[in-house]
């Protein structure tokens, strides 16, 4: 009936709005590419769906320490030792799978046969000019990391000495303003801007390893267990903390709803702007092509047949209906190529739409962004390979085995930026005495692999939070479900 289109709409407004972004994010970057933008003109165009990366990137540490805390303060420690163990266990297996098939997928099909002489020159970036430095003012607004935004942005200004991150861009502002009107001090002032720009186009070409944005995520997940489990261990005395943190989170929460809202617009772009952005995929050559494929194959089984089995194996459950829940998430994922970023939808996702159980997801998914990505550690291994066919190098079964320990280590290690995976690919190359300098063969497509292996990254942890809540549900079912106010089990 016309209600229950009605009511059909409504609960998937947001998913249904973000396909559309998708798909017209396709069509528009495509319309535009005979335009042939600058590079400028471009990073103009994408800016919206910059603007989302920043708002995602700048929920994501306060969401990531309150979640972590909340979540370890609501279980006592023989729970979540045990549920730490299945994690650690998950995440174990199914990069060790993922591995096994980048590398499977990579010696048969042998996308790296022909000479090296077919690969294009990895492309040069232009100069900032005054209108960069003015987005950057805006792009300063949304500070992606706001501990960074708190000491390192401010320390060149006055500004310093004011600890609030609103104030401090205030002043930036005024700075701005002041310094801007005497036109002898405009050299000055843009050099500031230099300094004081986080650069988005330079930082998602050089992405700092195991980092969110320069921030230790590794550390900040560390110490949030450690602070979280002895909050939890304070019983009365800590409460005061717990509903502090558990407050913070639930603000968070509704800040991410209100970001969802902007989510389609940012995606829209951030896809747009990337197709308008790409190099030619006619002029590629057959190596590039193939190896292309090849990354697509192996992503697909790990995320469409493994992933989904493994589900179906542990919970009984059909795993199909559980990954339509997480498409917002997914989407997301493909837009921002980051899985970092995605971190707050992906929340959203699992706990309203498939009523995970909180102490699971806020205890799994920030470590999982963290340290579990099957997508690219599947694309390490392939693509360290892949170097090796493209330079005639014979690797034997030893060297195939280090490159599967490291890509695994390359992963943790890696950040949920975009293209972290082919900064820590250098610890892969290296153990097997490749020349890192090749991976300069693949940048041309990896942009495009990026959002391919983040969003399985997503797809891996949010299928390992409905595989640990499963395991878990002895030790969940005891306590009062209301995160927070759990009984601390004797
Ligand atoms: N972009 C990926 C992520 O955020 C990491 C990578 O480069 O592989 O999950």
């Amino acid at each position: 009936t016309k209600d229950d289109v009605k009511g059909f709409f409504l609960r998937n407004a947001f998913v249904l709005f973000t396909i559309a972004a998708v798909i017209i994010g396709i069509i528009l970057g495509f319309a535009l590419r005979p335009y042939k933008m600058s590079y400028r003109e471009v990073k103009f165009f994408s800016f919206p769906g910059e603007l989302l990366m920043r708002m995602l990137q700048m929920l994501v540490l306060p969401l990531l320490v309150s979640s972590l805390i909340t979540g370890m303060a609501a279980l006592d420690s023989r729970a979540s030792g045990k549920m730490g163990m299945r994690a650690v266990v998950y995440y174990t297996t199914t990069t060790v799978i993922a591995v096994f098939i980048g590398i499977v997928m990579v010696l048969i099909i042998h996308p790296g046969k022909g000479s090296k002489d077919e690969f294009a020159k990895a492309p040069q970036i232009e100069q900032i000019s005054p209108a960069d430095a003015f987005l950057d003012l805006i792009r300063n607004m949304f500070p992606p990391n706001l501990v960074e935004a708190c000491t390192k942005q401010v320390t060149l200004t006055t500004s310093c000495l004011f600890p609030c991150p609103a104030i401090t861009l205030y002043v930036l502002f005024l700075n701005y303003l002041t310094t801007a009107y005497h036109h002898q001090y405009l050299s000055a002032h843009l050099a500031l801007f230099k300094s004081l720009s986080t650069e988005i186009s330079r930082e998602e070409m050089i992405p700092v390893p195991g980092s969110v944005n320069g921030v230790n995520a590794l550390g900040l997940v560390v110490f949030s267990i450690c602070f979280g489990l002895i909050i939890g261990s304070m019983r009365e005395q800590g409460q005061p903390l717990k509903d502090f943190f558990d407050c913070l989170n639930e603000a968070i929460m509704r800040l991410v709803a209100i970001i969802m809202w902007y989510a389609p617009i940012g995606i829209l772009f951030l896809i747009a702007g990337k197709i308008v952005e790409m190099d030619d995929i006619t002029s590629m050559g057959g190596q590039l092509g193939m190896y292309t494929v090849t990354v697509i194959c192996g992503l697909l089984i790990h995320a469409i047949i493994v992933l989904p089995t493994l589900y179906f194996l542990v919970t009984r459950k059909n795993p199909f209906v559980f990954i339509a829940g997480l498409l917002q998430a997914l989407i997301t994922a493909l837009g921002t190529s980051s899985s970092s970023a995605t971190l707050p939808i992906t929340f959203k996702c699992l706990e309203e739409n498939n009523k995970v159980d909180k102490r699971v997801t806020r205890f799994v998914l920030p470590v999982g962004a963290t340290i579990n990505m099957d997508g690219t550690a599947l694309y390490e291994a392939l693509a360290a390979i892949f170097i090796a066919q493209v330079n005639d190098y014979e690797l034997n079964f030893g060297q195939i085995l280090t490159i599967s320990i490291t890509a695994t280590a390359a992963s943790i290690g890696a950040a949920g930026i975009p293209q972290a995976g082919l900064v820590t690919m250098v610890i892969v190359l290296t153990s097997v005495g490749l020349p890192t300098d090749d991976i300069s063969l693949i940048i041309a497509v990896d942009w495009f692999l990026d959002r391919l292996r983040t969003t399985t990254n997503v797809l891996g942890d949010s299928i390992g939070a409905g595989i640990v809540e499963h395991l878990s549900r002895h030790e969940l079912r005891k306590k009062d479900p209301e995160v927070g106010n759990s009984v601390v089990e004797e």
